[in-house]
């Protein structure tokens, strides 16, 4: 038996690993928590907001699987990677902000990150646990997200509601906008360079529409592998949530016989800015990644909430990433502090933006 605790139960990711753990018979839910809904009597231990760690601490999980949604969702990861306990990651946001604290927590204490986003989990597997030098690069594909195609003065007018509806993934609002503004392939560069010990020069994005192949490796001796399968986020949670067990779940392998054909694409930077942002602030390290991830929280929250127009996410992050000092932080509480200066600037940088 593998006690689970999840921590966003009632989200995309969340819900979704609940039929994961419920099909499995040795997988046993311990813990649940969410972040404002009830969620009573969904496992022996359960909590609504507040400090996740002292769930996690009576809980005693063999595995996490943090599926909370943005920098909320530190403090989880470094207890589960402090304590040697193994985790299964959803929570890019954690990674991206508190990369350097979270590696130094995760080394030598024995336990694994199995990643949950589906191009780390598929790198993960085609990986190996193969150090970084035998790889060229490694490739993460993005579907481009509903604005594929569109130019810079297009994005000028388009709104929350055509923002949130995803061509290829069913997720929750925040990942979705960032899908639509290619932040969360930027996201998931600087989670990737965390997870491999890679080199930003070594991490590749491509457009790749329908999100079939995950992600690929170019390796140093000519050969590339690829991960391919239907999009389906139930796929790696059960892999993280499994390993290294795979076991079988309700998902069809790819089809090929009625003729598959795979495109790919560089993506459109100029209308896309986010993706070099996050590129540079992972290159910049420090706490500019930390920056970054809090800057667009706050955007995204503003746009969702239509009090700050599409184009304005990214003129937000990269006015806060100028405005906002980032050198490294030694602890959680320093983070913690750079991350609230960060949501200070974003907001009033956004208000002389709007008015
Ligand atoms: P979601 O909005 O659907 O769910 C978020 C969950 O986090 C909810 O259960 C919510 O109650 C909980 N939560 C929010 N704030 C909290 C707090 N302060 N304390 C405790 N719990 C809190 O989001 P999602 O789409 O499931 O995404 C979750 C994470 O997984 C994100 O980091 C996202 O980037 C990542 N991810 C999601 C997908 C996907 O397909 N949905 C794919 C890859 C990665
Ligand atoms: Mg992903």
């Amino acid at each position: 038996m593998k006690r689970v605790a999840l921590l966003g139960a009632t989200g995309s990711i969340g819900r979704q690993a609940l039929e994961i753990i419920e099909a499995y018979p040795e997988l046993e839910l311990v813990a649940a928590a969410s972040g404002s809904q009830p969620i009573d009597g969904l496992a022996p231990l359960t909590q609504v907001g507040g400090d996740l760690t002292e769930l996690l601490e009576r809980a005693a999980p063999d595995v996490v699987l943090n599926a909370v949604v943005g920098f909320a969702g530190l403090p989880a990861t470094l207890w589960t990677l402090e304590r040697g306990v193994d985790l299964a990651l959803a929570n890019k946001e954690s990674l991206v902000a508190g990369g350097d604290l979270a590696v130094s927590a995760w080394k030598g204490r024995g336990g694994r990150i199995l990643p949950v986003d589906s191009e780390h989990s598929a790198a993960f597997q085609l990986l190996e646990g193969r150090p970084p030098d035998v790889v060229h690069s490694l490739v993460l594909t993005a579907s481009g997200g509903p604005f594929r195609g569109r130019t810079r003065a297009e994005l000028g007018v388009v709104t929350p509601s055509e923002a949130l509806a995803h061509p290829t993934w069913n997720m929750g609002p925040k990942i979705t906008v960032d899908s639509a503004t290619l932040m969360n392939k930027g996201l998931e560069l600087i989670e990737a360079h965390f997870l491999f010990g890679l080199d930003y020069d070594r991490i590749e994005v491509v457009i790749h529409p329908t999100s079939i192949v995950h992600a690929l490796v170019r390796f140093r001796d000519g050969a590339s592998l690829a991960h391919v399968g239907y999009p389906d986020m139930r796929v790696p949670i059960s892999f993280a949530l499994t390993y290294p067990e795979r076991a079988a779940t309700p998902i069809e392998p790819l089809e090929f016989g009625s003729g598959l054909i795979l495109e790919f694409a560089l993506p459109d930077e100029q209308a896309f800015p986010c993706l070099g942002l996050a590129r540079a602030a992972g290159e910049a390290g420090g706490t500019a990644p930390c920056v970054l991830n809090a800057a667009n929280e706050v955007a995204v929250g503003a746009f969702l909430d239509e009090q700050l127009p599409f184009l304005g996410i990214s003129d937000v992050v990269e006015r806060t990433l100028s405005s906002v000092d980032s050198p490294p932080a030694q602890d959680l509480d320093e983070l913690v502090a750079v991350d609230a200066e960060a949501r200070r600037t974003a907001s009033a940088l956004m208000r002389e933006l709007v008015h």
